[in-house]
């Protein structure tokens, strides 16, 4: 089937804020058309509510408005189903009922590539295993593929490095606080979903410290004074970036933002206002959910920077 213009649908909520990157180099080096649905409006977030399973939560129903509206303007749907990214830890179980849910949602519903992505064992096999599977069904092998997966790595350890690198400094206050915000990185970085909380604070005179600024090594190292390991992925980044900021004197305070209806985070949300508390930080939890009033949002925002100025300058 090699040769074919496959025009890829990328759906733009969930993982493809974290491995976004490195897919779309990898098929668009294999020669695919690569279109990635519009950043989160209104429209997305009503479609993907109205089609969602009411229990989903907040995220997943997003997902579902992005693969709509991508699903009469392409050949094919890119949603693997995640299992593991990294060695023995888990994605949200969610996750790899993506694309069943969706082939029962969306009419019509394009062909939809959904290889398994399961790293826990051997991470470098299971990624091997999982690209030849999605190269295969898009009807290419071999070196190219490999040479795809290559540039993809490539891309992705510069887009990395560049994160880790944007810390939001501010730009309104000579001596700004400093505020570390945690959260799924679909939250953090969907503009529409996460209400762009992280440039909200920054706008407030707050210089802004996200878990990707850290390393995996800083967070691991964070995570030790915790009794057992975290079994999901982003539960223990979100910890290990709660902990990493509540041990640091040039952080004055944490913000956690979760989803309405997230499982780990009402495990997680809790766990870290209880070390937050513990160790006598300033912490603001914000669970989001579709009916989040912005007014309210920025009322909580505003009195959490200025109680953390106050306390500053005491
Ligand atoms: S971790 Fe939470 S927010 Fe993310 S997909 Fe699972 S339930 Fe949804």
């Amino acid at each position: 089937m090699e040769g074919k213009k496959w025009r890829l649908g990328v759906p733009r909520a969930l993982f493809y804020y974290y491995y976004g990157s490195w897919w779309k180099a990898f098929f668009e080096d294999l020669g695919l058309e690569v279109l990635v649905s519009p950043p989160t409006s209104k429209e997305i977030l009503d479609m993907g509510v109205s089609l969602a399973v009411v229990e989903a939560c907040l995220p997943v129903k997003v997902y579902y408005g992005h693969a709509a509206w991508l699903s009469e303007r392409v050949d094919a749907l890119f949603v693997p189903r995640l299992v593991s990214v990294e060695r023995k830890s888990f994605i949200c179980p969610k996750l790899m009922g993506l694309p069943d849910m969706l082939r029962t949602a969306l009419k019509p519903c394009p062909k939809i590539i959904d290889s398994t992505i399961n790293l826990s064992r051997n991470p470098q096999k299971g990624l091997e295993t999982a690209v030849r599977s999605v190269a295969r069904t898009l009807g290419f092998s071999g070196s190219k593929v490999l040479k795809a997966k290559e540039k993809a790595e490539k891309c992705y350890k510069a887009w990395l490095a560049k994160q880790r690198e944007d810390k939001l400094t501010a730009g309104t206050t000579e001596n700004p606080i400093n505020i570390g915000i945690v959260g799924h990185g679909y939250l953090l970085y969907d503009r529409y979903l996460g209400m762009d909380i992280p440039h909200k604070v920054q706008k407030l005179g707050s210089r802004v410290y996200l878990p990707e600024n850290l390393t995996d090594d800083e967070v691991e190292e964070a995570c030790r004074v915790l009794p057992k390991r975290l079994y999901w992925t982003l539960g223990q980044k979100t910890m290990g970036a709660v902990l990493n900021f509540m041990e640091r004197d040039d952080i004055d305070g944490i913000i956690h933002l979760t989803a309405f209806g997230c499982g780990p985070d009402s495990m997680v949300g809790e766990l870290a206002e209880r070390y937050a508390r513990r160790c006598g930080k300033p912490f603001l939890l914000l669970n989001l959910d579709e009916h989040t009033g912005e007014a309210g949002l920025n009322t909580r925002l505003e009195a959490f920077v200025d109680m953390l100025t106050r306390r500053c300058s005491a």
